[in-house]
């Protein structure tokens, strides 16, 4: 009875959404919206990633939108039942849009919308060849001259040269690949370039130990699984055979030992000139959409610190180091205390150095199984799957989060773990390491979100901090002399090697590298939310500046983040170049304004 009466109220509520949205009645709609209140919308309405906040809110948006984009039949979404909770009943939802199909997730109090998620999922006229709608591979009969799949991909290896492919994306990591299927799938001629030897360096590369931070259930890429055998953790290499081989099997098209020189946006002819290195090969590409795909994790911010160039010894960048090896019995210091310096001081223990990590600012600490249980559990564990909660599924729920409030969910949680590691926390601290729980006790997602650092997961690093094996030293860096590291107190540390775990710059600073400094700051920083906390600062954005959307740079997009970000935007960008190709109307509301340069 509960149920019924619950999903009878839902679809009051969206009965009601449909009859304003067909009436264009912007205050009908904005009527069911609670005062506090938030409207997610992925490319749907928006052809932005865009949240919207209030009656307010939504009306200026459907004001500007409606007309154009159509949307309606909002409708509960199939084989799903409304569920209550706290006074909160969530939804699933289908609806449509004039140009496509989208899902997402309604969460009402007092019978008014409190979040509203709307992603679109599908171009009306351009759905993937999937499930039913898959090619047949075969084409029975006999037909003189036909062509084989093999000398298909042949033929597609010629784009490039004899036609001009209609996106390129530079870079050819988790991010590019990700993205690559996706326009593979979608029918947009595109070609992925990297400077590496094979696809998945960009994980071989890094040092030795490394394995994923996130869990398996987190990392899934698009259309293809991990296989239940694999283990929670990845190991980096295996990552990159995973990546190689997905490349493959998604017939991606993937330029090897290319390097992208410079490219131009021509505004006339509304297309880029792209200039690669393809393995000694001068290869000029024209696509219309460039795609960085550079990595947030890959421009180093490398300091320029006095004495660096009379260091007798090395310095090495983290994103250099790879590994311990060399480095048995020597003298190490590294700085920076976060992700990297952690897992580098570790492995470096274990080759028998002596290490120092030099921590410069506080650093937040989690505790890797009290992450996993806590933290991501409900959404991405086995034992989430087994309650039905899909990669697909746990990416729209944590996406319907508005970011606004996130960290008030987010809270919570950490206090939890704070509780349940009192122990560890307090040996830490008895070391002399400085914690933060962040700005606002919100811990590692909103850090990420926010500013992309300033945290260490646990695997096993701060024990050996704990246990003075790892030497611990607060400090700025005020200069090198021949042997040494010296700080700003005159503590001198002596080195062979010195490594700089100092993290990464805004992916603008690849635009500037790229195309031009003054393209760079006309798109502005890359990444944070503007939540005016440390590294990220305001106004407020209400999303990621300028990932996966439309920037100021007419044609130019980025994407990137972590494995679950690369999988689950990687769609929202390809539908919105799909759409351009295809020529159909994608008015942007709220474009990207830029308030920071980098
Ligand atoms: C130490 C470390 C641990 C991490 N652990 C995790 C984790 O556990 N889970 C997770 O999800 N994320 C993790 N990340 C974050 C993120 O997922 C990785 O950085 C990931 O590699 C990002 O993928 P990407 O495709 O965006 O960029 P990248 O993997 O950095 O790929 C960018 C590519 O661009 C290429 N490139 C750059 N310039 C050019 C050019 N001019 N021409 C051609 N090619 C170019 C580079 O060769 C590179 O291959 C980690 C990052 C680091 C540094």
């Amino acid at each position: 009875m509960l149920d019924s009466t619950v999903t009878t109220r839902t679809q009051e509520v969206l009965d009601t959404l449909n009859a304003a949205l067909a009436a264009g009645d912007v205050d009908g709609v904005k009527a069911l919206f609670a005062a506090d209140s938030y409207w997610r919308d992925l490319v749907a309405l928006t052809w932005n990633l865009k949240t919207v906040e209030g009656p307010e809110g939504v009306a200026d948006m459907l004001s500007q939108q409606l007309e154009h984009t159509a949307p309606g039949n909002f409708q509960i979404q199939a084989g799903e039942m409304p569920a209550e909770e706290d006074g909160v009943i969530t939804t699933w939802i289908t609806f449509e849009t004039k140009a496509g199909r989208g899902w997402g997730l309604m969460r009402l109090k007092d019978d008014r919308i409190w979040t509203l998620l709307t992603a679109l999922q599908e171009l009306k006229g351009f759905e993937e060849s999937r499930g039913t709608r898959r090619p047949m591979g075969a084409e029975h009969g006999a037909r003189k001259n036909r062509t084989t799949w093999k000398e298909s991909r042949e033929a597609d290896a010629r784009l490039g040269y004899d036609s001009q492919p209609y996106t390129v994306i530079v870079g050819g990591g988790q991010g590019g690949i990700a993205l690559g299927a996706r326009l593979r799938q979608l029918g947009v001629p595109t070609i992925v370039l990297d400077k590496h030897d094979r696809p998945g360096d960009q994980w071989r590369s890094r040092y030795k130990s490394l394995c994923l931070h996130d869990p398996i259930w987190y990392d899934h890429l698009p259309y293809i699984k991990f296989p239940d055998n694999w283990p929670v953790f990845t190991p980096k290499d295996k990552v990159g055979d995973w990546l190689e081989m997905y490349t493959k099997v998604m017939e991606i098209n993937y330029w090897t030992r290319s390097e992208v020189q410079s490219a131009r946006f021509d505004e006339t002819s509304g297309t880029w000139t792209v200039q690669v290195n393809r393995d000694g090969e001068q290869v000029t590409l024209r696509p219309t959409q460039l795609v960085l795909a550079t990595g947030m994790s890959g421009k180093p911010n490398m300091p320029r610190i006095p004495g660096m160039d009379n260091f007798k010894g090395t310095i090495q960048h983290s994103s250099q180091h790879d590994g311990p090896d060399a480095w048995n019995g020597k003298k190490v210091v590294v700085i920076g205390s976060n992700n990297s310096a952690h897992d580098i001081c570790a492995a470096l223990w274990e080759a028998d150095a002596d290490v120092t990590m030099v921590q410069r600012s506080s650093t937040h600490i989690v505790r890797s199984d009290s992450l996993m249980e806590i933290g991501l559990g409900a959404l991405y564990s086995e034992e989430a799957v087994a309650n039905g909660v899909t990669t697909e599924k746990a990416d729209m729920i944590f996406a319907s989060l508005p970011y606004r409030i996130m960290h008030e969910f987010q809270i919570p949680l950490y206090d939890k773990m704070r509780e349940r590691d009192a122990d560890f926390y307090a040996g830490l601290e008895k070391a002399g390491f400085e914690l933060d729980w962040g700005d606002d006790g919100s811990g590692l997602f909103m850090k990420y979100l926010r500013r992309g650092s300033g945290y260490y997961i646990d695997v096993g690093a701060s024990q050996l901090i704990i246990d003075g094996e790892v030497k611990l030293v607060k400090g700025q860096v005020d200069h090198f002399e021949e042997d040494a590291v010296v700080l700003s107190d005159g503590t001198r540390l002596p080195a062979d090697l010195v490594v700089m775990a100092t993290g990464y710059g805004s992916m603008n600073g690849w635009a500037a590298d790229l195309i031009s400094q003054e393209v760079a700051d006309k798109v502005g920083k890359v990444w944070g939310l503007g939540s005016d906390t440390t590294k990220d600062p305001g106004p407020w954005e209400g999303e990621q500046r300028n990932m996966w959307k439309p920037t100021q740079q007419e044609n130019l997009w980025f994407h990137g983040g972590n494995l679950h970000q690369s999988r689950h935007y990687s769609l929202y960008l390809a539908l919105q170049l799909k759409a351009r190709m295809e020529g159909l109307e994608t008015p942007v509301y709220g474009l990207q304004q830029v308030h920071h340069l980098s």
